[in-house]
Order: C-alpha cells, then structure tokens, then sequence
C-alpha cells in the first residue's frame, strides 16, 4: 500500500488508482522564457521520486508534463505582459525560439539530476483548441462573461470554488482592497485575452470571442483531460500554485465535465534561502550550470535534496550543498567498493519500501540506506542497494568521472614537475585539493582521486 498526502482533504490517504495497475499524472512544466531554477528543480525531483516509486511498485504510470509557451502574465491576477513575449522583445528572438532555448536547457537539466523524462511534453500554443473547446463548454452552462479585455471565469457560479486551497470567499471579499477593474468577483480569472492591438504580438488565434490568446490556467485543464482523460490519479506542482493556478484549473475543470478533476493532489514545498522562498530579491537563484561551475556535482543537489521531505522547506547554502556533497562522495566511495555476494537483503529492503511508500519519506529512506552501508553483518549489500537507486537516482555505483578542470590543472602541475618548477607545482596541488581532489604521483605519470 502507497500513501500519499493529499493536499485537497489534507490528509494522507492510501492510494488507490482508477484503473488498477495505470496510473495518469500530470505535472506543471515550467513557463520558458527563463532559465529554471534549483527552486524549480526542487519541485521537478519530488515528482520525479513520486513517479519512481510509483514505477518501483509496478505501476504503469502515463506522466505529462506542459510547456508553458504563451498565456503567463507576468502578474498571477491576468494582469501585466505576456512573459514569453516580454523575453522575445528583449532578446530580439521569436517566441518560438525562446521557447524551445529555454526548453532544451530545462532537458539538459533534466538529464544532469536523473529525471526521468515525462511520456508526453505538451505545448500550450499546440493546444489551442482544445482550451477553445473548454471555454466553449463553459459558455454553454453559463461561466463565463466578458470584459473589455477578455473572457473571465465567474467563480460566484461555482459552489465549491477555492477548496483545494480552503480559500475563504468572504474573507477575500472583506478584505478587498485591489482593483478588480470589470472583473465580477476578486477570484475571476482570464480563459481568454484578447490581443490590445491585433497583429502586434507574436502569437495570437482567432477564436469565437476574438483575436487573442488563452489565460495560463485554461491550457493545464486542456491538456491534462486530453492526455489523461475527464478524472484522472495525480495532479502536482509547488505550493505557489494551490491558491491560484491549481484552483482556476479544478474550477473551469469540473464545471466543464461535471466531474471530479483529480483524485490525489500533491504539492512540493519550497526551496527558500536565508528562510525565505529563492527569488531575484532575495537570492539563492542559482541554476545547476552555475552549481556545476562552482565545482559541485548536480547529484550531489540531488542528494541535499534527498535529506528533507518534500512536504518541509528546505533552506538552500552553499555550505549544506557542500555538506550534501561530501555525504553523497563519501557513500559512493563506500558502495563502489562492495563485493556482490547475489543476496538481496529482506528485511532492510522492507525497510525502505516502507519508508518510501509512507508519502515518499526519502530521509528515511536515505537514513536506511545508510545503515545497511555500515552494518557489518549485513548480506546482499550490492543487490539491494541497486533497488535503493532506482528511486534516489544517485548513480551510486558509477565511478566517479574526474571533471576535465581538474585533469587540466593536474597536467599542468605535472609540467611544472617535470621543469622542477616545485613552487608552481605545490600551488595547483593546493588548488586541486580546494576542489576536493588529490594527485598521486605515480611511477609514468600521476593518478586523480577524490579527497
Ligand atoms: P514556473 O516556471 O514559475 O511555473 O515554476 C515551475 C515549478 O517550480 C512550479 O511547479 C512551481 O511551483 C515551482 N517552484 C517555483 N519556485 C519554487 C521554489 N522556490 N521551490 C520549489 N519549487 C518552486
Ligand atoms: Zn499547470
């Protein structure tokens, strides 16, 4: 049995799929206009975990995952610029080029942290539509109204409007004090905008309400009952997106179909720096390029990450990434060295799946993971952490590949050894070893390990 915690009841439920063994989960992508960042990433390795584990348990699981291509204001309430289109101005590129630019880079990061790739990529300007067709279906049973500026979801009309997020309707009217301009209710959203000025932005449709483009949430509904039929097993996303983004898609959702939308909803918490969620204020906006650049190893991200459930905040330093680093080269070292005696062992296996299945407790996991490590006693050692590592993706039993910096800067000792030049040579071996490295000297040449 899996549980899981549901952010809709707020309690962790046993996990039941609709179709026995097949499971539909939809995870929101990310919006391309900007590099992600280890924040985002944060929210992208627990689905991946979640999605593993899932996998681990003999599910069949059917994952898709939305590009954001057009539709994200750069304010949440359907205000601001279009922030594909605000980059494309910048940059002086086309929509699509920044897209598929900042698309590529999210899929390298993918590969760089062992995440596993969804079964279907979906761009919101391919779906066009399809959000047509919800927005028509809307119209029908009577949601929707017009503004000057577009067509607006009428949340009064929805009586259970605001759940997932226990959002209190009252105490949001009370408390009003923004300018809702034409928009009915402070919750109403956007399904469609209508272009300003048509033929000035880059990406505009007709459709039966004018010449424009969809709201964000409108192409996440679209797609994900496409892909995954009317009522489907697992929505996720961070937290940020419960009281907007999730909501407006439950809402235009089930007062389209007349359905429930989504069995299991799970949110990540947040990546936050100095205590606060990463953000360009802030800080903490690093990529895992620039991680990589500062000499760390993207698993080792993956690891730190490992340490906290994904339901707690995880405050990000570079001090813990090197903590992190140094745990995650430390067991790597331990398992690259066991010998495989064809055991699986039973009962810490057991242990793990337990943790694991107990709303994907990955500190636990890790902690037991650790412990068959140091039980000296213990059988089938090499077996069952090859199991471990099909949900913690650590490449545990990879030999570590020297980065082509280090080898660099060790060729170059080894040429100020040969010249005699010690003082030069003495200050790279330093250098190395700030990096976490040694050289050996060896009878033809040297060897590099890590410290
Ligand atoms: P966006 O590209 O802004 O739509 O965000 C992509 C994903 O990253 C969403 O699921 C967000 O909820 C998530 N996210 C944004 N900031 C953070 C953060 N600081 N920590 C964890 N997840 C985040
Ligand atoms: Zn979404």
């Amino acid at each position: 049995m899996i549980y899981f915690y549901n952010t809709l009841t707020r309690r962790k439920e046993e996990f039941k799929a609709i179709n026995e063994k097949q499971v539909g989960l939809y995870t929101c992508g990310p919006t391309c206009y900007w590099y992600q960042h280890i924040g985002n990433l944060r929210t992208y390795v627990f689905e991946d975990i979640l999605k593993k584990v899932l996998l681990y348990f003999g599910y069949n699981v059917k994952h898709v995952m939305n590009i954001t291509d057009v539709g994200h204001l750069t304010s949440d309430s359907d205000t601001g610029e279009d922030k594909i289109e605000k980059a494309a101005a910048k940059e002086g590129k086309t929509a699509k080029e920044i897209t598929n630019y900042y698309w590529k880079l999210f899929r390298d990061d993918f590969k760089k942290l062992n995440i596993l790739e969804p079964n279907i990529w979906c761009k919101a300007t391919e779906h066009i539509k399809e959000q047509i067709e919800v927005i028509e279906r809307l119209e029908k049973k009577g949601f929707i109204y017009r503004t000057s500026d577009g067509i607006y979801f009428d949340t009064s009309k929805l009586k259970n409007y605001g759940e997932l997020a226990r959002l209190d309707k009252k105490g949001l009217i009370a408390g009003k004090r923004v300018d809702i301009g034409e928009k009915k209710n402070i919750t109403d959203f956007a399904l469609w905008k209508f272009s300003e000025k048509p033929g000035v932005r880059q990406q505009e449709w007709k459709s039966p309400y004018g010449i424009g483009f969809p709201g964000w949430h409108v192409e996440c509904s679209a797609m994900s009952m496409k892909y995954l039929g009317e009522t489907f097993d697992i929505h996720t996303g961070g937290l940020d997106h419960i009281p907007v983004h999730h909501t407006n898609e439950i809402a235009q959702s089930e007062a389209a179909t007349g359905k429930k939308f989504v069995n299991y909803w799970l949110h990540g918490e947040f990546l936050t720096f100095k205590g606060e969620k990463v953000s360009k204020s802030k800080g903490g906006l690093f990529t895992i390029s620039e991680l990589i650049e500062k000499g760390f190893s993207p698993l080792s991200y993956r690891y730190l990450l490992l340490t906290t459930h994904y339901r707690k905040p995880l405050d990000f330093s570079l001090e813990a990434l090197e903590n992190a680093e140094n745990s995650y080269k430390r067991l790597k070292n331990i398992v690259s060295s066991l010998k495989d005696d064809g055991k699986v062992n039973d009962s810490y296996l057991h242990e793990f799946e337990k943790d694991i299945s107990n709303d994907l407790d990955m500190p636990n996991a890790l902690a037991v993971l650790w412990k068959l490590v140091r039980d000296e006693n213990a059988i089938g050692k090499v077996k069952t952490i090859k199991k471990m590592d099909l949900i913690f993706s650590l490449n545990l039993f990879e030999k570590e590949k020297v980065p082509s910096k280090i080898i660099e800067l060790a060729e170059k000792r080894e040429k100020f050894r040969k010249e005699k030049n010690w003082k030069d040579s003495d200050k790279i071996r330093e250098e190395i070893e700030k990096l976490g490295f040694i050289v050996k000297d060896e009878k033809d040449g040297f060897k590099v390990e890590r410290k």
